[in-house]
């Protein structure tokens, strides 16, 4: 197992946070997980990616992820991994969450020349039939992009129940301070010695 990019996350530990600081060392192969010799710490080798928390081997969440992203359905993924629907939807959330995270760090200050917007209609587990008690993000889902072209970066994502103007407008609204956010940091960087 790798253990030059591991750090210690105990923030009363003297090596918080520090790398290549020879405190970590392997705790057990067979669990992968790494421990701390300053404080003692334990943590997974999944610590901070899509596949932190799960059960199931990171082969077999991996190949489930590239058949979602090939656009194969939640059941058929299901069946060719011989998982129940909700464990593959959980590897999806977890998924979504990681490739979020590492796009929000990732893409910053994306210069926009043009960009294609776009709505796209989906559901979350119920398209009707939605009961009083169901989660506010249950039913129909509008899904409203924006995509910088030539490069394919997603700008600005909004989620709404509704297709609306008004919904069109809040998602515009925050693809337009997406944008001057974008432009302020290229002005900055063009000044900055
Ligand atoms: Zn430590």
């Amino acid at each position: 197992m790798e253990l030059t990019r591991q750090w210690c996350d105990n923030v009363r530990c003297p090596a918080f946070g520090q790398i290549g600081t020879d405190n970590v060392r392997v705790f057990s192969y067979a669990d992968r997980r790494f421990y701390c010799v300053r404080c003692g710490r334990t943590w997974s080798a999944d610590k901070g990616t899509a596949f932190e928390g799960l059960h199931s081997s990171r082969a077999v969440v991996a190949r489930a992820l590239a058949q979602l992203g090939e656009r194969a359905s939640l059941r058929a993924t299901a069946r060719l991994t011989q998982h129940p629907v909700n464990t593959v939807l959980d590897w999806l959330e977890c998924g979504g969450r990681q490739a979020a995270a590492v796009s929000a760090y990732l893409i910053q200050g994306l210069p926009v020349t043009y960009a294609q917007v776009d709505e796209l209609w989906t559901f979350v587990k119920k398209q009707e039939h939605l009961l009083p008690k169901d989660p506010a993000e249950y039913g129909d889902m509008w899904v409203w992009r924006a995509i910088a072209l030539p490069g394919r970066l997603r700008v600005v994502t909004h989620l709404s129940h509704e297709r609306s103007a008004a919904e069109a407008r809040a998602f515009l609204a925050k693809f337009k301070l997406a944008v001057q956010a974008a432009e302020h940091r290229q002005r900055r960087r063009v000044v900055a010695p």
